[in-house]
């Protein structure tokens, strides 16, 4: 066990913001940070983090807590991993309570053992390429033919296991490891006589490791080329290798990552060094393997910026660019660098100056989508079936992307380079949008609220009412109802944000529902939550995320009012003035003029904030409702759908209908009482 001493030397070190920023990208807003939350979907910074009090917190998903929570939650670690990690990275010598005994060392979790495993393998495979005379000759001499640096070999921790038939078997299980382990990270391997045998034995060793720097597994290369056996071997799946969730170098490559705000995605280990050699240092492959979501997740949380690297071939390029689609789906930014015809990373930085690689890269970055139109359009030629599969094949990538404008843009230029006009661009858009968002979870209509909310998994899709791609101007209303709602609830977080009421929770001892405290804003962060809701309007949107900051600060409701009366933000606080300094402290009268409530009878006027908290939100809900059939309305009126869509469309809009109907009961029910 980690000693007591050990463990106050920790937290009296631990700064949390800087704990925090080894993982999320966090900017100093006042006296605290703020970042996009890595436990949640999200898209604007919710993630506050407070050097005062050591802890950070989220307004929208509502993880919280110290350091070792943060990377313990973050990491799927355990507390003594997660002080470990601390420890080493504030150079503290982690003593324990008293040396282990064997039992003890026999107790410890599984996945604890597998990682010593690893560790003992790295450093024996180490060692043997730099102290030994096989090491020497053989893989050092292949490392150094590939031109890698000695401090690079050190830096990447790389190795040679030597051609003996079980030399490191031998080792490890002479310093009391176990078979079984060693069989199970893939390093040793039984023949079919029962003989043990090294997996890697011959070959040049890399070590692949988790974001915390722990190794995780392994890649063998062969010195030679040798038709009969696979030039790379890599650990097999294990309790802590996952390689869908692996990144080789990401580690080493996070913190330039942050700097440059990009990721560079190559395919292998030796892209990746050759790159960190030329004075690269913030790239990443995914080894072997396709890009998968866990990856791109990984990515995301460093930087929304991706440049993909592509070797000039073009069966390479049409192959990945699926992938691709992903990352844009997922939000990112992503970019493309080809390099010239039959190059690869590696090859094209070892024959260029590192002066010339970074000058490449920046001269032939390009933008993915329009990348992708124009190798396509090349490949298409002149054939009218290749053509327009290619259309639709863009077009599904453009529905990918999140922004509005951006996609109306893309729209522009692919119906320059395609030749084609831009409303039928604009058609098949549509529907595609149209059938994305028919593929999404059903939790996009509002729940009519209710108690028990299911809690939204993190992967689906925030709902944003405007759908449209075009904004159709004629048919903007004079009165925008849906901006109207969406005020009142940030009114209601500015006036009586930090207000309790009571809401019905989950018994947490047993069944049934009871009533718990909670504190508004608390509860309409959750509602809007659970709901996928985002307030559209950006200055709304503004003030809703300056709230969350403010209100873990301020603990007293005037001196929120005052914080926005006197932002620094002209348009907040032109706002704020308008909208709250009128107004008198308590609760009033004005609610029922601003959202065209019938009048409620005066009773206990907590009572009377706890009901119109609920209409503040069924009003939200009710315009976002409202919104989307006003948007079904004019989308089954145009003749560009398939039967298929049309009757899709129309089951979705009897569903609005009756979430409509039941919203309205509620608000009118809410107001006869
Ligand atoms: P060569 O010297 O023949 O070019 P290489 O070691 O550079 O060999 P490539 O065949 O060029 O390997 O592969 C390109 C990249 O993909 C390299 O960075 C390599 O590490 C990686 N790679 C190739 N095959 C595998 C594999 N089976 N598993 C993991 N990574 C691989
Ligand atoms: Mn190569």
């Amino acid at each position: 066990m980690i000693s007591k001493k050990t463990i106050d030397e920790i937290f009296a070190a631990v700064k949390i913001e800087e704990v925090v920023a080894d993982f999320v990208s966090l900017k100093k807003q006042g006296q605290s940070y703020v970042g996009i939350c890595p436990f949640h979907d999200d898209r604007n910074p919710s993630m506050h983090v407070t050097p005062r009090l050591g802890i950070y917190k989220c307004f929208v998903c509502d993880a919280k807590g110290n350091a070792v929570k943060f990377l313990m939650e973050h990491e799927k670690i355990s507390y003594p991993e997660a002080l470990e990690y601390l420890a080493k990275k504030y150079s503290i010598p982690i003593e324990y309570d008293h040396q282990e005994t064997s039992e003890e060392k026999e107790l410890r979790s599984e996945r604890e053992s597998l990682y010593l495993v690893n560790e003992f393998a790295e450093k024996f495979f180490m060692d043997q390429l730099r102290n030994t005379e096989e090491g020497q000759l053989m893989g050092m001499t292949y490392f150094k033919e590939r031109g890698f640096k000695d401090s690079t070999i050190d830096k990447f921790h790389l190795g040679y296991c030597p051609s003996g038939w079980d030399a490191f078997t031998k080792e490890a299980l002479k310093q009391g490891y176990k078979e079984d382990f060693l069989i199970k990270l893939g390093l040793t391997r039984k023949a079919a006589n029962g003989k043990l045998f090294d997996f890697y034995r011959g070959r040049v060793i890399f070590p692949i490791h988790n974001v915390l720097g722990k190794v995780i597994g392994f890649g063998g290369r062969v010195l030679k080329k040798d038709e009969k056996t696979a030039k790379y071997f890599n650990s097999p799946e294990s309790e802590i290798y996952h390689k869908t969730e692996t990144l080789y170098d990401i580690y080493l490559a996070k913190k330039e990552i942050r700097n440059k705000d990009n990721t560079i995605l190559v395919e292998g280990y030796t892209d990746v060094i050759s790159l960190f050699e030329s004075g690269i240092e913030n790239a990443v492959a995914s080894s072997g393997t396709s890009l998968t979501e866990e990856q791109v997740k990984i990515l995301s949380r460093q930087s929304k910026n991706i440049t993909v690297l592509y070797d000039g071939d073009r069966a390479g390029i049409k192959a990945s660019m699926r992938g691709i689609d992903m990352l844009l789906n997922q939000g990112l930014n992503v970019r493309v660098c080809l390099l010239p015809d039959g190059e690869d990373p590696d090859s094209f930085a070892k024959q260029h100056r590192d002066s010339e690689v970074a000058e490449y890269l920046e001269r032939n970055t390009t933008d993915f989508l329009l990348f992708k139109a124009r190798i396509l359009s090349q490949d298409a030629g002149n054939d009218p079936t290749k053509r327009a599969t290619m259309v639709m094949d863009v077009l599904k990538s453009i529905a990918s992307v999140q922004d509005n404008i951006t996609r109306a843009f893309y729209i522009k230029e692919c119906a320059k380079l395609f030749d084609l006009p831009e409303e039928t661009l604009n058609g098949e858009l549509r529907r595609m949008v149209w059938k994305k968002i028919n593929e999404q979870p059903k939790s996009n209509t509002p729940s009519t609220g209710g108690a028990t909310q299911q809690v939204a998994s993190p992967e689906e899709k925030t709902y944003v009412p405007q759908i449209d791609v075009q904004k159709n101007k004629q048919q903007k209303p004079a009165l925008d109802m849906l901006y109207e709602a969406e005020k009142g609830v940030i009114l209601l977080l500015l006036k009586y944000g930090l207000y309790e009421i009571n809401v019905e929770v989950e018994n947490p001892d047993g069944d049934g529902l009871v009533f718990m405290p909670k504190r508004i804003d608390q509860f309409v962060f959750d509602e809007l939550y659970n709901d996928h809701i985002v307030l559209t309007n950006p200055l709304l949107s503004k003030i809703y995320d300056h709230y969350a900051e403010v209100a873990q600060i301020l603990f007293d409701q005037d001196a929120i009012k005052r914080t926005f009366i006197l932002s620094e933000d002209p348009e907040e606080s032109k706002f704020a003035i308008e909208n709250i300094e009128a107004e008198m402290p308590t609760y009033s009268k004005h609610w029922q003029e601003r959202y065209d409530m019938v009048t409620i009878s005066t009773m206990n006027s907590l009572m009377q904030l706890e009901q119109e908290v609920h209409n503040v939100i069924l009003l939200l809900k009710l315009r976002i409702v409202e919104k989307q059939l006003e948007f079904l309305q004019n989308e089954m009126k145009k003749q560009d759908y398939t039967e298929e869509d049309t009757l899709n469309m129309m089951s979705r809009y009897t569903v609005l209908l009756k979430c409509r109907t039941e919203i309205s009961s509620k608000l009118n029910m809410a107001v006869s009482k």
